[in-house]
């Protein structure tokens, strides 16, 4: 029944750039995206051009439209290198929405509620068919920190668990965690826990004891999800504490 809600009006517009998934590879996660192009016109036109070898399988317009472009029992191509949970086929095992917005490259601004609205209900419908666990919706900065910034701090993570999609945490267990900020450079065992916590969570984080530049990435991948209010790649107190939250959140779901 909720498929029929949130698929009624679907449009089909196919893209090429799809592949086989591999035969015992199951779909286990959902990854949000944002186009980060001027308009959606030039990003849907990317995402069915042959020769830009990018996809997803769904397109969610600022005016809560959705297109379908890839069959979801196909592989699409947005994660690119990416890491969650120790997997880095996330192509083969996920499904991808693109939601439309310029991204932080062309003025980043507000999903509109209308567009975040249809956002939910196709995510509602797809978490439920294929049993997605909450702690595998994440967006594609979670899966690649180093390279993407999508879709970003304004997106509304919150919500969408609300609907019953992706992992929230609860907010009488995110105290802060210490009186101190860490940032790049510290080194000790504060920063391999942290490291630790984040890897539990599914960030390809390397627990080193260095707060290196790639771990900064990290935590502002996290911020972007659960700490939007002010993303810096700074592991101040209360970020500490809302990684310690969320950490507690997972355990007891898995
Ligand atoms: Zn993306």
């Amino acid at each position: 029944m909720s498929k029929l809600m949130a698929l009624e009006n679907i449009t089909w517009q196919p893209s090429p750039n799809f592949d086989e998934r591999g035969a015992d590879t199951p779909i286990d996660m959902l990854v949000l995206h944002y186009t980060g192009m001027r308009t959606a016109k030039e990003a849907l036109d990317r995402l069915t051009d042959a020769e830009a070898k990018v996809s997803a399988h769904y397109f969610v317009d600022e005016d809560g439209g959705i297109t379908s472009l890839v069959p979801e029992e196909q592989r699409a191509w947005h994660a690119g290198v990416s890491e969650w949970r120790g997997e880095s086929n996330i192509n083969a095992r996920s499904i991808g929405i693109e939601v439309v917005n310029p991204g932080h490259e062309f003025g980043y601004r507000p999903f509109p509620e209308r567009q975040m609205a249809a956002v939910k209900a196709l995510s509602v419908d797809i978490v439920k068919r294929h049993q997605i666990p909450a702690w595998n919706v994440v967006g594609h900065s979670d899966v690649a920190p180093d390279r993407k910034e999508d879709p970003g701090e304004l997106f509304d993570w919150r919500g969408l668990s609300d609907a019953g999609v992706g992992l929230w945490f609860q907010a009488s267990a995110a105290i802060p965690h210490s009186d101190i900020d860490i940032s790049t450079g510290a080194q000790g065992a504060e920063v391999f826990e942290l490291q630790q916590a984040l890897r539990e969570i599914g960030y390809g984080a390397t627990p080193t004891g260095l707060f290196d530049p790639a771990f900064e990435n990290i935590i502002r991948a996290f911020q972007r999800h659960w700490r939007a209010v002010r993303v810096d790649g700074i592991a101040d107190p209360e970020t500490q504490g809302i990684v310690y939250a969320v950490l507690a959140e997972v355990r007891r779901l898995t």
